[in-house]
């Protein structure tokens, strides 16, 4: 068997030696040197690399990406930063004029949001800026595209204005996004290198493109396949072709011939949608959205209790784990209820918003919590105005985590960068912008959140998979001297995925 000893490393208060082997941990000692005691590890088999001192903490999980969205984004023009509907044109105007695309190519813009813009987006912001040129812009939250009338054209959109909600944003993306296999096969795996260099060890990708499909594919790319683990989602629409095929999660996927590309790449839960997005007022809430009325003023329901019901119960029988997305209270509620009803448990994606009375329902029920911290922050503005009277509600990690719940964390990359590092700062201070934090008595303690964005890893132990990060200093230290700030933009030396390094900085050699 080969191994690897990782001398010196820091494991809380202490430097000890750490070897790993079989994709495990197999001895914690404080000399390692002549090899662990009943463990044979023939000499040439051992790498020995010497941490220095260095702190070594379980991998980071992201539990919540679109992965082929976030490698497309990395390459879209970002209009994040843009307060107005005339701004963000103006800045797919300069780039396209910096950078021009191919004749006829769509141009594609990423990040807006325009819950406190003036004036709404509309198509003829973007044909004064770019005449005849086909462009397309999604919202941060992905729930809405902004598109030129030539777009409207192309792609045949139902609006007039440009602007398209929901299902309809998901297909046109998909459409508008669309390059070539391989050209967006190599986009992925670059995205995955760099995540695993900010020491992400596994994501769940919930990518609506067929994901199943794409990383049966991609995982025989590169040796030893993608430089993480990708648990591989399956969206509702393709429920009845998961369960013919006999695919349970957990499985690896079919067709993956390489040992260690098999072990990495797994079929990952069913995604169920209960409700919409706050930033497009079809998050389904207690609390009527301010000014609007009608029978979406609480949001919309897209699956109603005896339908999930019926899903959870189909998709749990075949061995599929099960996420739920749900961002309103009530939508939080129903998704409670359908695990309850069904007797079934499985993970609420967001949980942007909670009733009080439904905390304790997490740890009743099993049901796991996936959160996305930085969400709080980027959102704060649009939870001030559209869930004004029930913030005290939204994105309550603190509350989930007192109640008990299993709380793990994400990005929804491309919604935020597929940095944990971010989420976790963005859980122990929620500001970004020097304004005092947004309900701070919601934010979680480093230690929490840390064990949060590691799978509820707090601690390097012997038999756990060797999923791992080196980096320079706990990041208590880091917090404490350079504030929060340092703490997002933690380097990280080196990452292990079973004990293979898939991240190594030149200081480890
Ligand atoms: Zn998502």
């Amino acid at each position: 068997m080969s191994a690897l000893l990782l001398r010196r490393a820091r494991l809380g208060a202490a430097v000890r030696d750490v070897l790993v082997g079989g994709g495990r941990v197999l001895a914690i000692a404080d000399d390692l040197s002549a090899g662990a005691p009943g463990l044979p590890v023939l000499p040439g088999d051992l790498e020995v690399v010497d941490l220095d001192g260095a702190a070594l903490l379980p991998g980071l999980t992201d539990a919540h990406v679109h992965l082929d969205q976030w490698a497309a984004a990395r390459r879209r023009i970002d209009v994040s930063a843009a307060r107005s509907a005339t701004e963000a044109a103006a800045m797919i105007g300069a780039a396209v004029r910096a950078a021009p695309p191919d004749p006829g190519a769509v141009v594609v813009g990423h990040g807006f949001r325009d819950a406190l813009w003036p004036q709404p987006p509309e198509a003829v912001l973007l044909d004064d800026v770019l005449p005849g040129v086909p462009v397309v812009v999604a919202s941060g939250d992905l729930h809405t595209a902004w598109c030129s009338t030539a777009a409207v054209h192309r792609y045949g959109l139902s609006s007039p204005t440009g602007v398209v909600r929901e299902q309809e944003v998901m297909d046109l993306l998909a459409r508008a996004a669309a390059v070539e296999v391989a050209v967006l096969d190599g986009w992925v795996l670059e995205a995955t290198a760099a995540a695993a260099a900010r020491g992400v060890t596994a994501v769940v990708d919930f990518e609506y493109a067929d994901p199943v499909t794409s990383w049966a594919r991609r995982a025989a790319l590169l040796p030893g396949g993608p430089p993480l683990r990708v648990h591989a989602s399956v969206w509702v629409d393709r429920l009845e072709e998961t369960i013919a095929a006999g695919l349970r999660s957990g499985d690896p996927l079919p067709g993956v011939a390489d040992p260690v590309a098999a072990e990495r790449v797994r079929m990952g839960p069913l995604k169920l949608f209960v409700d919409g997005s706050l930033g497009t007022r079809t998050a389904y809430c207690t609390h009527a959205y301010p000014g609007v009325t009608g029978p979406e003023a609480h949001g919309l329901l897209r699956t109603p209790l005896p339908e999930l019901e019926r899903l959870l119960r189909r998709a749990s029988s075949a061995g599929l784990d099960l996420a739920v997305h749900a961002i309103g209270d009530r939508a939080t509620a129903v998704a409670l209820d359908g695990f309850a009803a069904a007797g079934v448990t499985g993970r609420i994606e967001h949980a942007q918003q909670v009733r009080p009375e439904d905390l304790p329902r997490f740890a009743e029920l099993g049901v796991v919590a996936s959160v996305q911290p930085r969400h709080a922050l980027d959102d704060r503005d649009a939870a001030d105005q559209h869930w004004a009277g029930a913030t005290g509600r939204a994105f309550a990690y603190r509350a989930l985590v007192d109640a008990g719940a299993e709380v793990v964390l994400g990005s929804d990359a491309p919604v935020a960068p597929l940095d944990p590092w971010d989420g976790i700062a963005s859980a122990v201070h929620r500001s970004l912008d020097g304004r005092a934090p947004w309900h701070p008595e919601q934010h979680l303690d480093l230690d929490v959140a840390l064990a949060a964005a590691s799978g509820g890893r707090r601690a390097v132990r012997v038999g756990d998979a060797a999923d791992l990060m080196v980096v320079p200093e706990p990041p208590a230290s880091v917090l404490a001297r350079e504030g929060v700030a340092g703490l997002r933009t933690t380097e990280v030396l080196g990452t292990l995925v079973a004990g293979r390094f898939t991240h190594r900085a030149a200081a480890l050699g």
